[in-house]
């Protein structure tokens, strides 16, 4: 695929289009934004030339990079718009803790300060059926149930789906995302049939390399087997 890439951070991935614009979905954990912007000087770019950094949903582990980009670039900042007062802090909100069971959500609870980022602008809250520039057209896909504002971006052009964490694929098999960081399992297997309804070739997961060579019959095949 050309000019798309997947760039394994510290087992989150951001997605690099590197198109004359550069657009980055997802930004790995706080840590991970360095070295985003080191493999976008790898592919011989520049992080100014960033114009857009879209978000799969609120996890620290996808949004924790946004400090060094924003840095490095003035990239329009995009995130389903039921997340957007989650990252903006607005009104003093935070970031819901992500995890379900209760005890670990208090035992992660000190943690979570450390390891969100601050506070950050959202340039462009999305909704369902928005259309974005890159690859001859990204269009978002709501796709809750791993988060409220969790989305799914198809490139109907080019035949793929970025998920971020709607899916989960182990050894070949895919699943559903993992329930202990999953807000609503029943909305995320709906998520799923959704997703299954589209045409595409390439299924990129942020956890998991992607699943390539007709991914929409894999996925139906999945999905006609959920309640
Ligand atoms: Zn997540
Ligand atoms: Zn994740």
């Amino acid at each position: 695929m050309p000019n798309l890439y997947q760039l394994p951070l510290n087992g989150s991935s951001a997605f690099v289009i590197a198109e004359e614009s550069i657009t980055v979905i997802d930004a790995g954990l706080r840590i991970s934004g360095g070295k985003l912007l080191e493999c976008i000087r790898y592919l011989g770019r520049s992080p100014e030339e960033i114009g857009h950094i879209v978000f799969t949903h609120y996890h620290f582990d996808h949004v924790g990079g946004v400090g060094d980009l924003k840095k490095r670039s003035d990239g329009q900042v995009a995130l389903h718009q039921v997340e957007v007062p989650y990252v903006q802090g607005d009104g003093g909100a935070r970031p819901p803790n992500p995890f379900q069971n209760p005890v670990l959500a208090l035992l992660a609870a000190p943690l979570l300060g450390t390891i969100q980022p601050k506070p950050f602008q959202v340039d462009l809250p999305l909704q369902d059926g928005d259309r974005l520039g890159p690859l001859d057209g990204m269009e978002v896909i709501h796709t809750p149930g791993h988060t409220p504002g969790s989305i799914s971006l198809h490139f109907p052009q080019h035949g793929v789906v970025i998920a971020g964490d709607a899916l989960q694929c182990r050894r070949g098999r895919l699943g559903l995302p993992m329930s202990l960081f999953s807000e609503n399992m029943p909305q995320a297997r709906e998520s799923i049939k959704r997703l299954a309804q589209l045409d595409f070739e390439v299924l990129c997961l942020s956890h998991f390399p992607p699943v390539m060579g007709n991914a929409s019959q894999s996925l139906q095949e999945f999905a006609a087997g959920l309640a």
